[in-house]
């Protein structure tokens, strides 16, 4: 099989987000924050302030929301951490990294995007200061074109503030995590570091619906939700904690015989609950076929076109003794994993049984009990 037709099967399985990329960082705008452009571009140009300014306003405090989010991406870099993608959502960005940092990387991480806006600010500020430029202070609040540097350098000093506030999920909230976890557990300084995202999201949510600046509540609705996601990630991490892939993979599964067709494969997709196949030939792995593939192949080669043909040959596998917390990663690009002993298969490990699997530790099942 030639190798460019493996590689577009790896777009049908993996679907790498298309599009805008910086440093090699894929960047995806959430549909809130595409409404949230929406209603500032409608609602926005207001007072002395021409419409093309308030589009050049806009951009960039988006540009200064990119750049914070590159200085958390160059910093967990620096300590090997790969970012999957950069999401824009309303209350700012986030760089969803491939696995959680320390809590003395991540101390650095979380302070170097409030550190750039401050830089951003400052820069700005010593422009205006070279350039002799008036700023009226009074006048900040009633944006004019004259006016548009020093309100672009507050608004990163906004954004910088705003993020540094003790609160998950801010960065500030990642900050205190991770000088909470120089005293306490992780999880519990988590915790608590959440439960402040909570309490300030009330806070602000309450001030915003009594003074009628529904932004806010807005605001703290996201907030909210995302110290509430925090908290379920973090359960996430302690109940796979010290655990093994081998522990929680799939034992029972079928296998496709490398000669199988399209059409046989089909139909073992519809008598079995597994969405994803391994392919072998005799005890060896050649490829992993899933769903995806194997529809676009019915729909592209036919049913009578081999499995071989259409499999994914550059599969993504884990040894059994890697640690779980670190495999699940992983299934955030792929729906399946192969757990592979050197070349004999073991099992496999998709988002759907490392689910099941949390929920019965979560009630109190241990690993071994499910044998
Ligand atoms: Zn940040």
């Amino acid at each position: 099989m030639n190798p460019s037709e493996s590689r577009s099967e790896d777009r049908v399985e993996k679907q790498p987000p298309r599009g805008l990329r910086i440093l090699g960082v894929p960047i995806r705008l959430h549909f809130t924050f595409v409404l949230l452009l929406i209603f500032i571009v409608t609602f926005g140009a207001r007072g002395g302030e021409s419409a093309l300014f308030n589009v050049i306003y806009i951009l960039a405090l988006f540009t200064s929301v990119l750049l914070h989010e590159l200085g958390h991406v160059a910093v967990s870099k620096r300590y090997g951490i790969r970012t999957l993608e950069i999401v824009m959502y309303p209350i700012g960005g986030v760089a969803r990294l491939e696995r959680s940092p320390k809590p003395a990387e991540e101390l650095w991480i979380a302070l170097a995007g409030p550190a750039v806006n401050v830089l951003i600010a400052a820069a700005l500020w010593s422009y205006l200061g070279f350039m002799r430029a008036e700023i009226n202070w009074n006048a900040l609040t009633a944006p004019s074109d004259a006016n548009l540097l020093a309100r672009i350098a507050i608004g990163n000093l906004i954004l910088g503030a705003f993020n540094m506030v003790p609160a998950f999920p801010m960065d500030g909230g990642r900050v205190l995590r991770a000088l909470l976890a120089r005293w306490q557990p992780e999880d519990k300084a988590t915790r608590m570091a959440a439960a402040a995202g909570r309490v300030f999201a009330i806070l602000i949510g309450l001030y915003g619906l009594l003074s009628m600046q529904f932004m806010l509540v807005f605001i703290a609705f996201f907030v909210y939700l995302g110290a509430t996601q925090e908290t379920a990630a973090v359960v996430g991490r302690s109940l796979t904690e010290g655990i093994p892939v081998r522990s929680a993979m799939i034992t029972d599964y079928r296998t496709l015989e490398h000669g199988t067709t399209v059409r046989e494969a089909a139909s073992m997709l519809l008598a079995t609950s597994q969405q994803d196949f391994p392919v072998v030939l005799g005890a060896q792995v050649m490829g992993l076929l899933g769903r995806n593939a194997l529809l676009r192949g019915m729909a592209v080669d036919g049913p009578d076109a081999y499995v071989a043909g259409i499999m994914d040959r550059a599969f993504p596998r884990v040894g059994p003794e890697v640690a779980l917390v670190e495999a699940i990663p992983l299934l955030a690009q792929t729906s399946c994993v192969l757990v592979m002993d050197e070349d004999n298969l073991l099992g496999l490990l998709t988002r759907e049984n490392v689910s099941e699997f949390m929920m019965l530790r979560k009630f109190g099942m241990s690993a071994d009990a499910r044998a």
